[in-house]
């Protein structure tokens, strides 16, 4: 299995059928105003993007969608984890299914526990300006 593979499995469970992801709130990254927040805008689509230095997700996501979703619904939500995440990340564990019953009772309930951190983003980059 690829060093990918598990990081990918590490915050993903699927030992029931209520099928859990962790997942990181985007707003929480503009309110600490980390430093691994990035904008970059796209000459071709003109749109602005917004990504995370830190890869702890990899999606880019759309600033204006964003906007407007925490404008109407009050919280964009949450995407996936895709790499180690820092003390400085919002997560939270989403549910893809509820149900009732022996298939939906949680066998792993280490996985809501706050996962393992890496140094904050901060400490990193002043590490980096030092060398
Ligand atoms: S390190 Fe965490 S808080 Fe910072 S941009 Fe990435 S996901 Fe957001
Ligand atoms: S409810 Fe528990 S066992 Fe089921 S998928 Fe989520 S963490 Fe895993």
């Amino acid at each position: 299995m690829s060093g990918h593979a598990k990081l990918v499995q590490s915050h993903q469970c699927r030992q029931c059928c209520t099928f859990c992801d962790r997942v990181v709130h985007p707003a929480g990254c503009i309110e600490s105003s980390c430093p691994y927040l990035y904008l970059y805008d796209d000459e071709a689509s003109g749109r602005r993007y917004m990504g995370c230095l830190g890869n702890v997700f990899k999606v880019e996501i759309d600033v204006e969608v964003f906007g407007e979703a925490e404008r109407t619904r009050q919280r964009f939500g949450g995407v996936k984890i895709t790499g180690r995440p820092t003390p400085r990340c919002q997560i939270s564990v989403e549910r893809a299914y509820e149900g009732h019953g022996e298939p939906f009772d949680c066998v792993n309930p280490g996985f809501f526990e706050p996962p393992e951190t890496g140094p904050d983003p901060a400490e990193a980059l002043d590490l980096r300006d030092r060398l």
